[in-house]
């Protein structure tokens, strides 16, 4: 499955395989790693550029058509330090 998403952070395309999925659930966001879970995802670039971009942005709150919580997001960069590339 070569599908192409585009990353929420750098807008550019990316095949599924390489890319990292979000969702939002039950008011908060999460690493999908297994890419499994049910729900709306969003993609990104396993960078942490990618996702300090996306946050800027706002691209997660458009992408889910939700507010954000500032809790969850911090949770989730302290994650994304760990998980990502530089
Ligand atoms: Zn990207």
């Amino acid at each position: 499955m070569n599908a192409v998403r585009t990353c929420v952070g750098c807008r550019q395309t990316g095949l599924r395989a390489e890319l990292i999925r979000v969702i939002f659930s039950q008011g908060k966001l999460a690493f999908d790693q297994e890419k499994i879970l049910p729900g709306r995802g969003s993609w990104l670039h396993p960078k942490l550029s990618c996702f300090a971009l996306a946050v800027d942005r706002g691209s997660f709150a458009r992408s889910f058509r939700a507010r954000m919580n500032l809790e969850n997001l911090a949770t989730l960069k302290e994650q994304a330090e760990k998980m990502l590339d530089k």
